[in-house]
């Protein structure tokens, strides 16, 4: 069974990210790039499934612009077979990319493909979804446990208030939520390794898919600043203060 995993190139999430002066985006000009981390938690349940003799083949696809090359030789460190890079410089939005990974799908045909439930960037969480309609593939988004057996698989699901069992036929999209495992670290024997590990390139035009952006951005805007806190001396003094404030009764 082939299984297919989506990743992202992302800002790093210990970066704090700045608003651009013009209000038009955030800055990432020197910012430290990585995968985003629920990817990482796909590549390596796809990997997981590999070991476990379930999987016979992971294949990586990254939709952006030529330095995601680094992002999936990360994923083929920590053990996927081969990379796809679809490379464009046009910034993608959630329907291009799921646009991006049916043309994949339809060409390499796996089984399962395993995405991120979303990227920590732009926080759209729709890519996943958008591609199980696209290709009419059962769905089992935000996965904490994922069992494959008999052409099947079933997946636990973290829903508002507990969690959900369903159980999905293949082909299908699984999105994966934080609890689904820890990832490893790539070894550096594993990211030497990485090295020489197919890595194909395609562009969107070679898919015939548009990816001209549909959404138009009108501000961005840092949050507003928390105004400053006050000392007050005993319990008596804050007491009053909340009540002269309106803040108890
Ligand atoms: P989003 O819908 O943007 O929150 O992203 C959800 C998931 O879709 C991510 O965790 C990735 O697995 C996948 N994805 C989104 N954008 C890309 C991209 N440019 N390249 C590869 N995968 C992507």
């Amino acid at each position: 069974m082939k299984i297919l995993v989506s990743v992202k190139r992302v800002v790093d999430y210990n970066v704090k990210v700045r608003v651009k002066a013009d209000g038009t985006g955030v800055d990432v000009a020197n910012a430290k790039m990585s995968m985003n981390p629920f990817d990482e938690i796909a590549v390596e349940e796809a990997v997981r499934l590999k070991e476990a003799g379930i999987a016979t083949e992971v294949v990586a696809v990254s939709a952006g612009i030529a330095n995601c090359q680094e992002t999936l030789r990360t994923a083929l460190a920590i053990g996927a077979d081969r990379g796809i890079l679809i490379e464009t410089d046009v910034e993608l939005q959630p329907l291009a990319v799921a646009k991006l990974l049916k043309a994949v799908c339809e060409k390499e045909q796996p089984q399962i493909i395993i995405c991120g439930k979303q990227a920590i960037d732009d926080d759209a969480n729709q890519t996943g979804q958008m591609l199980a309609a696209l290709m009419d593939w059962p769905q089992a988004a935000f996965a904490s446990k994922v069992i494959v057996a008999n052409g099947k698989a079933t997946v636990t699901r973290e829903i508002d208030g507990g969690l959900e069992t369903i159980e999905i036929a293949l082909p299908a999209v699984i999105t994966t939520d934080l609890r689904l495992n820890e990832p490893r670290y790539a070894t550096l024997p594993n990211i030497m390794k990485a090295k020489k590990k197919p890595l194909e390139t395609l562009t969107p035009e070679a898919l015939g898919i548009d990816v001209s952006p549909r959404l138009k951005t009108l501000k961005v805007a840092e949050p507003a600043k928390r105004a400053a806190g006050i000392k007050v001396a005993d319990v008596a003094e804050l007491v009053a203060k909340l009540k002269n404030e309106g803040v108890i009764a």
